[in-house]
């Protein structure tokens, strides 16, 4: 459908899994690709360039022959090196798809804000490690940020309209991922295999595996700290296996406000191009009839990652950047099969014991404190743990 007055997309990650599916939105609505952007010069890039002939086509990590190739292909619209997603960002007047994976995505997030766009935020990463920066630049400029992770997109969509001192508690809902139900013994063994086979949403690795040991709902929490200005007291996770209620908001008296639907990202992206408006979307119409929605409370034991992200989100400062920084270390390293499923959380605990505590006044603490927390959980993988 066109005709709407939609701002040209920025797709940053745009041959991932967000990616992909915002440029199924934009060629949904026929929305124009101003710019894409992802971290290899890979086929796939090239054919999405191809594919949108006005757009800008950055490469932040190209081997020398990616950058002969996308030179040759692309000419003055090839951009090179992580600077490429800060510039693209910024391009006037767009909306910004932030979907890179991991704390990559911090400068392309606070280079949208600066240059006053709209930022739909999949790269929960940057807002869990830079909080307090992201929101100092969002309040500085005229730019906006709207939630495209699920649960804070149905957040959002809650609490449109309600006034703040309304809200009592903010419930995010969890999936429990491949291994829900299962104990401590049992997740010591598990495969990187079984832990990519997600049972309800199909997602890049990293994310994957993060809603196997629940760091993702970790991480979603201190997000919704942030984006929503909630105490940590007040955000509560709950164990929902059919990811159709995607979160709900509790107001003061005693109302619950939720947000349903498929489990399908195209949907929180469009809302975020679309907000405040809705557009049609070309999905399947919902039944609810037939449908068995059961609700549990997470196993805390099992899972000791969830209590470790409220434990570094209360603690602030560079805390969440070192348990997201840990949590990629240790992913990479369960990938690679140099550590088991259960070292994951035991990595993040260490790492988090071992970090001080310091304020994040500026982009520079929050790199020191990645790249601190990545030596630390680095040396720990490659240890005894
Ligand atoms: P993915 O692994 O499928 O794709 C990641 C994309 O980021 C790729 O295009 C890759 O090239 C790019 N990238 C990686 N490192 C980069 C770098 N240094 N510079 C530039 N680009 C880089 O990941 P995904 O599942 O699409 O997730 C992306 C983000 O969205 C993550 O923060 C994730 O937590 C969040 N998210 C994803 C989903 C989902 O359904 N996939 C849902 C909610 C939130
Ligand atoms: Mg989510």
């Amino acid at each position: 459908m066109s005709g709407h007055q939609a701002k040209p997309l920025v797709i940053l990650g745009a041959t991932g899994s967000i990616g992909t599916q915002a440029l199924e939105v934009a060629t949904r609505l026929g929305v124009p690709v101003a710019a894409i952007a992802a971290r290899r010069g890979s086929d796939r890039l090239a054919e999405i360039g191809a594919a949108h002939p006005d757009c800008l086509v950055g490469v932040a990590a190209p081997t020398r022959e990616e950058e002969q190739r996308f030179t040759a292909q692309f000419g003055e619209r090839a951009r090179f090196g992580q600077e490429a997603l800060v510039e693209l960002a910024a391009q006037d007047g767009c909306v910004v798809v932030n979907g890179v994976v991991g704390f990559a995505g911090l400068p392309a997030t606070l280079s949208a804000l600066d240059a006053g766009n709209r930022l739909a935020l999949a790269n929960k990463e940057s807002l869990v490690a830079a909080g307090p920066i992201v929101l100092e630049a969002l309040s500085r400029g005229t730019g906006a940020l709207i939630p495209v992770d699920s649960e804070h997109s149905a957040l959002f969509q809650c609490l449109v309209g309600e006034p703040p001192a309304a809200v009592r508690k903010l419930m995010l809902t969890a999936s429990g991922g491949p291994f829900f139900g299962l104990g401590s013994e049992e997740l010591a063994t598990v495969t990187p295999q079984q832990a990519l086979n997600h049972p309800t949403w199909s997602m890049g690795p990293r994310i994957t595996v993060d809603s196997a040991t629940l760091v993702n709902k970790g991480l979603e929490v201190i997000e919704a700290h942030y984006l929503f200005g909630i105490p940590f007291d007040d955000i509560e996770v709950v164990v929902h296996p059919q990811s159709v209620v995607h979160s709900l908001v509790e107001f003061v008296d005693g109302s619950l406000k939720a947000h349903l639907g498929e489990p399908d990202m195209r949907i929180p992206i469009q809302y975020a191009i679309s907000f405040p408006d809705r557009w049609p979307g070309t999905d399947e119409p919902f039944t609810l009839a037939g449908r068995d929605l059961t609700f549990r409370t997470p196993d805390r034991s099992a899972f000791p990652a969830l209590d470790l992200a409220y434990e570094a989100g209360r603690r602030g400062g560079s805390a969440p950047a070192a348990f997201n920084a840990a949590d990629e270390v240790a992913v990479r390293a369960f990938l690679e099969g140099r550590l088991g499923f259960q070292g994951i959380p035991l990595i993040l605990e260490r790492t988090l014991a071992a970090t001080g505590w310091d304020k994040i006044s500026t982009v520079a603490d929050v790199l020191e404190a990645d790249r601190e927390a990545r030596a630390i959980a680095g040396g720990l993988v490659g240890g005894a743990c």
